[in-house]
């Protein structure tokens, strides 16, 4: 396993400034996770010790998890970092994988990554191969549309829709269209959401269909603003986990105690309110479940 691997010559510089700008400083840090104050902490993930984590996470969903020129961004990132720091310490190095939905289990079956913080929901079929921790965030399946879209009022609408519905390969969306709620739907797969939006945004499909706290966090974004809804639909819950191998309980205990620190000490809201706050997406802190 890749924890606690020591870093060697390029790849510990490699690793040290992208986890350096990944965890910059907009809450994207492990908190008081160290006991730094003053915003010293604020340089986590930068690491500089012994201890390398390699994460597997999205690189195009803002809110949540977004590779920017500017580094690693989102609630996803700030909790990894966080949950990185309280598990080997301030100055551990943090390396990011790029993990679509599609690849998640495979990146920790082939050992790949330590840990997936990817919007990954927690379910009994991707249990029979990795384990989770968690959960740390609570979302809903629902659709975006463009702003001037009517065809559908209601979720009842959505079953007799034969609209063009956008989704992920991999993802419980995809699967939840074709098993339930829109199985007349022609649904387009791609690798990942922002494939998604542009056809979204050139009319080549009429809605995109995933977690609302994804959706938002597009729909919100600058280069979005005002040209898409979504129809709030709660179709289903969507706990996010941090996926691990399988049988690695002992990591599992770590991580289910540093999401319950970040929720008593107030990290978790300060994340929430950073990144997924201004898309006007709304979650209850978190009960872990996955002991
Ligand atoms: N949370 C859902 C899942 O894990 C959809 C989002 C995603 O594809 O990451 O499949």
């Amino acid at each position: 396993m890749r924890i606690g691997r020591v870093l060697r010559t390029s790849a510990v510089v490699a690793a040290a400034s992208l986890a350096l700008a990944a965890c910059g400083d907009d809450g994207g840090n492990g908190g008081e996770a160290g006991g730094e104050e003053g915003g010293v902490a604020e340089k986590s993930c930068e690491g500089g010790g012994d201890a390398s984590v390699t994460i597997g996470t999205k690189f195009d969903q803002p809110g949540l998890g977004q590779k920017t020129p500017e580094g690693m961004d989102g609630f996803d990132i700030a909790v990894a970092c966080y949950i990185a720091k309280q598990i080997h310490g301030d100055d551990v190095n943090v390396e990011w994988k790029e993990a679509p939905s599609a690849e998640r289990e495979n990146l920790l079956e082939r050992g790949d990554v330590d840990m997936v913080v990817a919007t990954y929901t927690i379910n009994d079929e991707r249990k029979q191969k990795i384990d989770f921790a968690g959960p740390y965030l609570l979302a809903h399946q629902d659709l975006l549309v463009r702003a001037d879209y009517e065809e559908i009022k209601s979720e009842e609408d959505l079953k007799d829709a034969s609209l063009k519905l956008c989704s992920v390969t991999g993802s419980t969306s995809a699967q939840n269209v074709k098993d339930d709620f829109a199985p007349n739907a022609d649904l387009v797969e791609y690798g990942g959401y922002s494939e998604c939006m542009t056809g979204l945004q050139n009319e080549a499909v009429d809605a995109v269909t995933t977690d609302n706290s994804i959706l938002a966090g597009f729909a919100s974004a600058e280069q979005y603003k005002d040209k898409f809804k979504l129809m709030n639909f709660n179709l289903s819950d969507e706990p996010y986990g941090v996926g691990i191998k399988k049988g690695e309980t002992e990591l599992r205990d770590q991580i289910n105690a540093a999401i319950e620190k970040m929720v008593a000490d107030g990290d978790w809201q300060k994340f929430f309110d950073t990144h997924l706050g201004p898309s006007g997406f709304k979650a209850d802190t978190p009960t872990i479940t996955e002991k």
